[in-house]
């Protein structure tokens, strides 16, 4: 058996991390190295899709869960506007598989301002 995910253990509490939200498919943290004031991962609770492509593939509901979970991230933090980022393989930048939305509001102040 493989080892749960960096997120599966913040989810039941064995490391710390701060819940941002929980319904009972998907759950928010906030993202340790924050890139923009709101910066927070929308992860489904099941491991079993390494990335959107796969999540979109196997459970588009799924999916659609974890963007209405971002829309409300972003109305409670940050005016209802967002840019969301899935790193999809090592080269793009992924380094947890275990697929996760990351969710940035107020980007004017973040320096992914422009992209
Ligand atoms: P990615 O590089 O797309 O796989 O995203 C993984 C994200 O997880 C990075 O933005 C990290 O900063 C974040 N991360 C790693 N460890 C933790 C942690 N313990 N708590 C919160 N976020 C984390």
């Amino acid at each position: 058996m493989t080892e749960p995910s960096i997120f599966t253990r913040i989810l039941n509490g064995e490391i710390p991390g701060e819940l941002l939200a929980d319904d009972d498919r998907v759950f928010a943290i906030r993202d340790i190295n924050p890139q923009a004031p709101l910066h927070a991962l929308v992860i489904p609770k099941t491991e079993r899709y390494r990335d959107v492509t796969e999540l979109a593939q196997g459970d588009p509901e799924l999916l659609a869960a974890m963007i209405a979970m971002a829309k409300r991230l972003a109305d409670e933090h940050a005016g209802g506007e967002y840019r969301l980022i899935f790193n999809n393989g090592a080269s793009a930048g992924q380094s947890v598989f275990h697929v996760h939305a990351h969710v940035l509001g107020d980007i004017e102040e973040s320096k992914l301002v422009g992209f």
